[in-house]
């Protein structure tokens, strides 16, 4: 097996299997993103959003596989700096191989018409190879690691979580435990779909976790949180819309009820009115909310 370098400046490493390294920027901020490092037969690189300092580490080890869990930009966007091929799972590579795509599955060229934002060039949006299209359940096979492909969509139609097989160690990417998330801001995001995906990987019964976004390991506790958030959300819109019926957009910029006062505004109301139009549709689904021309009403 080989070693990981001892130092990469501006990266952190926390070895958290035998050979399986996560790193994360030293000083981790929104949209830097965290990674693993995968030393054996097969050098690996998971994710590559940890910024600058990437350039470092593939000048230092020769990466075999890069390994994107999902096409976001703070996911991809170091794919550049490795001469390597390049996976992903196949419902996210179209937006990774081209911009037409990335604006189409973001609904960036919305934002682009209303508010004049390049939003690509604004989160530097780079496209990548995609050499490799992964499935769900495929065993990937590293040396003696061994790491199994989850299919979690929710967060992106291809996001993948990655169970490490011998470690034992779950990898969930975006489904990234932090107080931002659930995430499902872009066009192509599904609630449902990512409230299977929590019911999913919360059966994989894994050691240690981590995720996209914390430098750290993760308590199991915080993933039935994260998961409950979801319903908590469903009895705050409904409250909202028992008290006054409104549209999506209304609801969204009256109330921001999921990001209040964030820095970044033009992106985050985006998102914000998405994922409200989202989650009322998830609503009328249940049966708890009914429309009527663009109004949704409590039932
Ligand atoms: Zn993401």
């Amino acid at each position: 097996m080989r070693r990981r370098p001892d130092h990469i400046k501006g990266l952190r490493f926390l070895e958290v299997a035998p050979g399986v390294s996560l790193f994360s920027p030293e000083r981790p901020s929104f949209p830097l993103g965290t990674g693993l490092l995968v030393m054996d037969d097969v050098t690996v690189v998971v994710d590559t959003g940890a910024g600058e300092a990437l350039a470092e580490l593939a000048r230092a080890v020769h990466v075999d596989l890069v390994l994107n869990t999902h096409f976001h930009p703070d996911h991809t966007r170091g794919n550049r700096y490795f001469d390597a091929k390049v996976a992903c799972h196949r419902l996210d590579a179209p937006p990774l191989r081209d911009l037409k795509s990335f604006k189409e599955y973001t609904g960036f060229d919305e934002v682009e018409a209303e508010a004049g934002v390049d939003v690509p060039a604004m989160v530097d949006f780079r496209t990548s190879r995609v050499d490799l299209e992964l499935e769900d359940g495929e065993v990937l096979d590293f040396g003696r690691t061994k790491c199994r492909v989850i299919h979690t969509p929710g967060h992106s139609p291809g996001h993948v979580a990655l169970h490490f097989l011998e470690a034992d160690f779950l990898f969930l990417a975006d489904i990234d435990l932090t107080s931002f998330g659930p995430w499902y801001g872009h066009r192509c995001c599904d609630v449902d779909a990512f409230l299977e995906s929590m019911n999913r990987v919360l059966e994989v019964p894994a050691r240690a976790l981590a995720t996209g976004h914390r430098g750290a390991l993760c308590e199991r506790e915080r993933l039935v949180a994260y998961r409950d958030e979801i319903y908590r959300r469903d009895e705050l819109l409904l409250d909202m819309i028992r008290e006054r019926p409104r549209d999506p957009a209304t609801l969204a910029q009256e109330e921001e009820p999921f990001y209040p006062a964030h820095p970044f505004p033009v992106l985050t109301r985006y998102f914000e009115r998405v994922m409200v139009e989202k989650h009322l549709g998830r609503l009328v689904r249940l049966g708890l909310a009914r429309e009527e021309d663009g109004v949704f009403y409590a039932s």
